[in-house]
């Protein structure tokens, strides 16, 4: 969010003072505060929605096999599992959250930091970069 955004979504909460309200990131509406649930960031209709298509994802997706390796830290199956909490598997079913279409399966760490990167090749290519320069400095 940008700080003109932010701006504007902190005048809108001082005019509806009496009703709290909240911007969802998802369909960009505002919405009291009780169509949220507590850490949510998106409202529940898009979280509905969003739960739906993974659940779609899933359906049409075959599993990945059971020699499947993670394709971005390598990690195998037995590495990974409990990671991404009691009930999950080892493998994320990773989409591209423009077009909803199915990237392929990632581990939930390389799913969550693609994603901490905003899915943006732009910038990782930038962090290699980064990474890189600072790598040569050490050797
Ligand atoms: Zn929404
Ligand atoms: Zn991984």
């Amino acid at each position: 969010m940008g700080s003109d955004q932010l701006e504007l979504f902190e005048n809108f909460h001082s005019i509806d003072s009496d009703t709290e309200v909240k911007t969802c990131i998802k369909c960009k509406k505002k919405k009291p505060i009780d169509s949220f649930r507590a850490t949510r960031t998106e409202c529940r209709t898009c979280e509905n929605k969003l739960e739906r298509e993974r659940r779609y994802l899933r359906e049409i997706t075959p599993a990945p096999p059971d020699d499947y390796v993670c394709p971005i830290c390598g990690k195998e199956e037995k590495d990974l599992l409990g990671r991404g909490g009691k009930n999950n598997g080892a493998w994320v079913n990773d989409h591209n959250h423009e077009t909803g279409d199915f990237r392929g399966y990632l581990c939930h760490s390389c799913n969550r930091n693609i994603g901490g990167f905003g899915d943006s090749i732009k910038c990782l290519r930038r962090a290699i970069k980064y990474l890189e320069k600072n790598d040569k400095k050490h050797n």
